[in-house]
């Protein structure tokens, strides 16, 4: 058999590669039209709640340190969550979805990644390669595919990096500081950069992050002020940022693509749509919950149409039974269990990898 028949013969056992699965143009025309719109005020008015909700928790911060560090650790942890909520906002004008009006989602996107320390437009690319190509194992950007190869080469520090949850508080600043492993997002040199617009772009929000962060030192008025309310918040919200990402492509069925055998839809539907519960998943703007309907539609739907998409996208692929969704209220735990246990994906060079079945069964 030759190998494009050893393909096709994986992809026709394949839910997701039938060929009666719809079509992006179809799963589109299930969505009620309204949630293509695109509402600055509405955006702001986000926008806004989260900075209300974000000057209230440094509000009563004092109340958190009578408990000690349990209760500082929990602080971080709810600050990290409404820092994610800024995120998610600045995620939109990084899509287009913030407004109709470039040049307001990039200042809006340099207001809120840059108080984040997330360089703006740099980000904004890679992000886009990711939505571009989710699930392909080598052109998925943002978080990288492991196969056997690469993990068979890993030493102990790989290994403990990418498998254990404590490492995850310092993911963030890894990935788009030093580049681990799309490249800088703050050198204007690094491989992320291909034109000399690129540069530019990666030096102006560079440049807003830094400002951001010097403000933040003369606001907080010492060294150790500016660490405990400005660098460990920023990675607080890095945590969330990376286990949301985590959980959103992981789990153990996932399915990942290679060259000739990737499709957008197919690949987009590796999405998992996780319901956090406790309210979270409205102050995260449903990015756990709505992540399909975001993934499909990234560059059309704003944050606050995507639960109603979602339930439309759920009606419209339930009879072939390819939409994700798992509860996860114990979101912590799953974000700790399943970085550990999937290691490393199978199957290169069959057109469809999908996690070492050994493993499934610890
Ligand atoms: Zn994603
Ligand atoms: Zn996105």
């Amino acid at each position: 058999m030759s190998a494009d028949d050893k393909k096709k013969a994986v992809l026709a056992n394949d839910r997701f590669s039938q060929p009666s699965l719809p079509s992006l143009d179809e799963i589109r025309s299930s969505i009620p039209k309204e949630c293509f719109e695109k509402s600055l005020p509405t955006s702001i008015a986000y926008m806004l709640w989260d900075f209300a909700l974000m000057a209230f928790l440094y509000k009563i911060e004092p109340a958190f340190e009578l408990a000690g560090y349990p209760g500082m650790l929990f602080w971080y942890f709810l600050v990290g969550m409404i820092g994610f909520s800024i995120f998610v906002v600045g995620h939109d004008c990084g899509h287009g979805t913030f407004s109709p009006y470039q040049w307001v989602n990039d200042i809006f996107g340099h207001v809120t990644h840059g108080m984040l320390f997330a360089p703006y437009w740099p980000w904004q690319k890679t992000h886009r390669a990711h939505h571009t190509y989710t699930s392909h194992v080598h052109k998925d950007w943002g978080h990288p595919w492991i196969t056997e190869e690469v993990f068979s080469n890993f030493n102990d520090i790989n290994k403990f990096y990418a498998n254990n949850v404590v490492t995850s508080v310092l993911r963030w600043f890894f990935y788009t500081i030093a580049g681990i492993t799309d490249g800088s997002h703050f050198y204007p040199f690094s491989r992320v950069f291909k034109t000399n617009k690129e540069r530019v772009q990666c030096a102006v929000s560079g440049a807003v992050c830094v400002a951001w962060a010097t403000l933040a030192f003369y606001y907080f008025g010492s060294f150790s002020q500016w660490v405990k309310f400005y660098v460990l918040p920023v990675m607080a919200q890095g945590f969330w940022l990376t286990m949301v990402t985590y959980l959103q492509h992981q789990t153990d069925d996932i399915q990942v693509y290679e060259d000739g055998t990737w499709g957008y839809v197919k690949g987009q539907l590796q999405t998992i749509d996780r319901p956090y519960g406790f309210g979270i998943d409205q102050l995260m703007h449903h990015i756990t919950d709505g992540h399909v309907a975001h993934h499909l539609f990234f560059t059309a739907i704003p944050h606050y149409n995507l639960m109603k998409a979602t339930a439309a996208i759920q009606e419209k692929l339930k009879p072939h039974g390819v939409y994700r969704k798992e509860n996860s209220y114990d979101f912590l735990w799953q974000f700790a269990t399943l970085n550990r246990r999937l290691e490393y994906l199978v199957g290169e060079g069959s057109g469809l990898l999908t996690y070492a079945k050994s493993k499934k069964e610890d």
